[in-house]
């Protein structure tokens, strides 16, 4: 249902994939070229309005990360091509697991949808009673399956992962996640941020080692909420792109159900959207963004 981006031309690079938001090239010497683009994705579409200086806003957020995080983790440089300055990485090729690695300290989103259908999120059940916004007593890892470009990712079961990439590195990639989850949580609580939710990716080196990969802990892979506005009950205000979900199904005329892609975004939302991004940046570093 999203056709694929094009990815523009870079010297010394091929083009080897390209995602809802990055293109991945591999350079001369095998490593990864990663590049940000400003495209937005929303309910699993590629939208035909780009965010300006998106790309660059998650590349630094993710370089930030990644240096506080001590996990081993597939960033090699930032020296990179002019065209993509600031926007890309250069990162090691991994073998990428096909589990997105959720974890939630919050109840929103797919994880909402499904406890309120089943009770439980990804077969973990929670108790009874809890909302939107709702904040769970312990954080709980809830992997969904790496869809391909058009698909939906689907939230599965703990067992469904060991199916895909059995058992010990299940419960690896389950304790990295919570285990990576809690201190960002804590460093981002300590900034007035909630990290409600967040997904990474994980690959391995030739010799087995688990690297942390793609981006992290950006607001497309996670739900930042305000901390001194969160209220259970609610549709919390956010620093991500649930400003651009809400406006396409509350005020745009979209029908998600439809089939047809997402109209444009008006320039309002654009702006609205640019600036939450570049907010959360910000509030999160304590460093000032530059384009
Ligand atoms: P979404 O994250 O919205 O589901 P997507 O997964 O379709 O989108 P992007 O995030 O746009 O894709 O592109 C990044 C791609 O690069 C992903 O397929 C990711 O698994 C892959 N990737 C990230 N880091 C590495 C790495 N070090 N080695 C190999 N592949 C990687
Ligand atoms: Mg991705």
């Amino acid at each position: 249902m999203t056709t694929s981006p094009q990815a523009a031309e870079i010297a010394g690079a091929k083009h080897i994939h390209s995602g809802k938001v990055r293109d991945l090239y591999e350079l001369d010497s095998g490593e990864l070229l990663m590049v940000a683009s400003d495209r937005m994705s929303a309910f699993d579409w590629i939208l035909e309005t780009p965010i300006p200086d998106k790309g660059k806003v998650l590349t630094a957020m993710s370089l930030w990360w990644f240096e506080q995080l001590d996990v081993p983790n597939h960033i090699l440089s930032t020296d990179v091509p002019a065209e993509v300055a600031g926007r890309a990485v250069v990162c090691e090729k991994l073998d990428m697991f096909a589990v997105e690695c959720v974890a939630r300290g919050y109840l929103s989103g797919t994880g909402l949808l499904d406890y309120n259908a089943t009770g439980a999120v990804c077969g973990i059940p929670l108790p009874s009673g809890l909302v939107e916004g709702s904040r769970l007593d312990a954080p709980i890892f809830t992997p969904a399956s790496k869809a391909e470009l058009g698909e939906h990712d689907e939230n599965v079961s703990y067992d469904a992962v060991v199916a895909t990439v059995g058992a010990d590195t299940a419960a690896a990639l389950r304790d990295l996640t919570l285990d990576i989850y809690a201190r960002a949580h804590g460093m981002a609580e300590e900034r007035g941020i909630i990290l409600a939710d967040t997904k990474f990716e994980f690959g391995a080196r030739a010799d087995g080692t688990i690297v942390l990969a793609d981006e992290v802990l950006t607001p497309d892979s996670s739900r930042f909420w305000p901390a001194d506005q969160w209220s259970s009950g609610q549709q919390q205000p956010s620093y991500d792109k649930q400003i651009v979900r809400d406006w396409l199904q509350f005020e745009s005329g979209w029908d998600r159900t439809s089939g047809d892609a997402p109209p444009p975004l008006s320039d309002e939302v654009i702006e609205r959207t640019r600036s939450a991004y570049i907010g959360a940046y910000e509030q999160l570093t304590g460093r000032k963004f530059t384009a």
